[in-house]
């Protein structure tokens, strides 16, 4: 038997061939949020950190939409908020909330919001998820609750107390908002994004049917290092990646 060779993070030569990389990913990004409904009308933001200029990150066009973005649509924006590459102009919900973010977190090269249905109706409870499934575990002591809601975040203020929430985990619930994740890779922070929303949906469900039985505390922090690492974000998203690039592959234009 032949041995396949196991998916490994990404190394590059240049800067250039990692912010093709990231863009590549972004775009990828983008379509897998289409193609899972993650779409709402001009809601929704994903951004990845430039490997040159560290406080300048790309971002979707406002108003287009996820299902047609492509690597040359994507929008460099620096940290005033100005848009430096793209024609475009930016969302400024998305500056707000993800400037804050990249620039409290150095380690979080992505960040992932949309108004996807289970995990607005999940923030509305303003809980946090408990640990009915071995794929919640992912969540388990690593994620927090932005406890408020003042209208759309269009002041840096609140994207810093969004930021501050967050603290060192990898997502944060906006309580009557959405779902926010992160991610030292773009791939992680959209692995992050989709199967935080599914266990918003799994809880829902579940706790819809009856009273669902929590992971233990033990067997769920074993659990969380088992699935809920960098590199298994990273790792989920590979076959994604594969599938979006072959079913579309325009979105690498
Ligand atoms: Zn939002």
């Amino acid at each position: 038997m032949t041995k396949s060779a196991f998916p490994t993070l990404p190394t590059f030569d240049s800067v250039e061939e990692e912010r093709l990389h990231r863009k590549q990913r972004l775009a990828a990004s983008f379509r897998l949020f289409a193609k899972y409904g993650f779409d709402e009308g001009v809601a929704g933001h994903i951004t990845a950190r430039d490997p040159e200029r560290t406080d300048h990150f790309w971002v979707n066009p406002f108003a287009m939409h996820f299902g047609q973005i492509s690597v040359s649509d994507l929008l460099l924006v620096n940290h005033k908020g100005e848009v430096v590459e793209g024609e475009r102009p930016v969302n400024e919900a998305a500056f707000v909330i993800h400037s804050q973010i990249h620039a409290a977190r150095p380690d979080v090269n992505a960040a992932a919001h949309s108004h996807s249905l289970y995990g607005k109706a999940w923030s509305s409870l303003g809980r946090l998820l408990d640990p009915l499934t071995q794929d919640a575990c992912s969540f388990y002591d690593d994620h927090a609750l932005f406890d408020d809601y003042t209208g759309v975040v269009l002041d840096l203020e609140e994207g810093k107390r969004i930021a501050h929430a967050l603290d060192d985990n990898k997502a944060v619930i906006l309580r009557n908002h959405g779902l926010l994740t992160t991610g030292q890779s773009v791939d992680e922070a959209a692995w992050w994004f989709i199967a935080m929303e599914r266990c918003c949906h799994a809880q829902l469900l579940a706790e819809a049917a009856g009273t669902p039985i929590s992971i233990d505390k033990d067997n769920a922090e074993l659990t969380a290092r088992q699935v809920g690492s960098h590199l298994g974000g990273w790792l989920s998203f590979q076959p994604l990646y594969e599938l979006i690039v072959r079913e579309q592959p325009d979105l690498l234009d």
